[in-house]
């Protein structure tokens, strides 16, 4: 009888333990801040930003249209990885056990983003040079907006170095080759022009616009040598679209005799494609690839990509730039399809 009793017991104390380890991984819930969008509320709890995909999941009935967060409501965080809560097998998860992942510290990003999470290896081995269109003394493209002057070079230089991060942050070795010393990654819509940009590793910047592409280029050369053998890859990035008056959506460049250019060019698109369909169902994405006689494309050697993310001069684009998560989505996504080329192509 008495062994029954302890039977009994400890089954009861099973099923109370087992409800209660139930209930310990259970998604946390935070409340929606003024300000306060997706990629800023993962940031805030310390989670990867690639969780936003499972973020819209748990959270699809109380996001707005275009997934924005609504003020005072209640949303559920993903839980992250490593902290060994998957599908079907539920531990106990102790208070405050965020998963400790080892950082580096890279100043270039900033006072609020200098320590760079080294989440995984998966680009161990690829070597990025990361080039933001224009810089020191040429603006590139200028827009005026709310009584504000913006410049091309400064958006497209906080794309490429939240793009830089996520790579880094990957376990990729990246070269920032257009750099800004004092302007680290900067949230907000209006990022406020200057012209003490330098070329990797401190160059001043050329005004004559060859004099500046060949700069570049030969900076970029000189660390492929360095570097050969590897899996390179060369990303150009502009806010201005040269080609086109009706500058919309996003267009990828390759060299005509770069197969490889080519390839990354397609799985970048394909995943913009994704993208797109996700999280503006409808909209109709009609970005491409398709090859282009540039400059950087021709004389670097390092397999070459060059991205125009739209024109800051369209009313529609400029959205894409002025808004501080917009500019980290498309990072997110610029790295989610060079993982993607790397995955297919080392
Ligand atoms: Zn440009």
């Amino acid at each position: 009888m008495q062994l029954f009793i302890k039977y009994i017991f400890s089954l009861i104390f099973l099923f109370l333990f087992a409800g209660q380890v139930w209930a310990q991984t259970d998604h946390k819930q935070v409340t929606a801040e003024k300000g306060d969008g997706i990629y800023n509320l993962l940031r805030k709890n310390n989670l990867p930003l690639h969780y936003v995909d499972e973020f819209i999941k748990l959270n699809k009935a109380s996001l707005g249209p275009s997934h924005e967060l609504i003020i005072g409501k209640k949303y559920f965080l993903p839980v992250a990885a490593g902290s060994g809560a998957t599908a079907g097998n539920k531990p106990v998860i102790e208070e405050n056990s965020s998963k400790v992942v080892p950082t580096a510290t890279y100043d270039i990003f900033g006072e609020a983003y200098k320590k760079v999470p080294l989440e995984s290896t998966v680009l161990s081995g690829a070597v990025y040079y990361l080039v933001s269109g224009h810089g020191g003394p040429d603006p590139g493209a200028i827009a005026r907006y709310n009584g504000r002057t913006l410049c091309e070079d400064e958006y497209a230089y906080d794309i490429t170095l939240r793009l830089a991060r996520n790579l880094i942050s990957e376990g990729a070795l990246v070269y920032m080759i257009t750099r800004d010393n004092n302007d680290g990654i900067r949230n907000g819509w209006y990022l406020a022009p200057d012209k003490d940009e330098k070329c990797y590793p401190n160059l001043t910047i050329p005004i004559n616009q060859n004099s500046r592409l060949r700069q570049r280029k030969d900076v970029v050369n000189r660390l492929y040598k360095k570097h050969k053998g590897r899996y390179q890859r060369l990303i150009v990035i502009h806010v201005d679209s040269r080609s086109r008056g009706e500058g919309i959506d996003v267009f990828f460049y390759h060299d005509r005799r770069s197969s490889s250019g080519k390839k990354t060019c397609l799985n970048l698109l394909e995943t913009f494609d994704v993208k797109y369909n996700t999280h503006q169902p409808g909209r109709g994405y009609h970005g491409t690839v398709s090859d282009r006689n540039l400059y950087m494309l021709k004389y670097s050697w390092p397999v070459a990509t060059f991205i125009e993310l739209g024109n800051i001069n369209h009313q529609r684009d400029l959205k894409r730039f002025i808004i501080e998560d917009n500019r980290q989505a498309l990072a997110n996504w610029l790295t989610e399809g060079l993982m993607k080329d790397f995955h297919n192509n080392k």
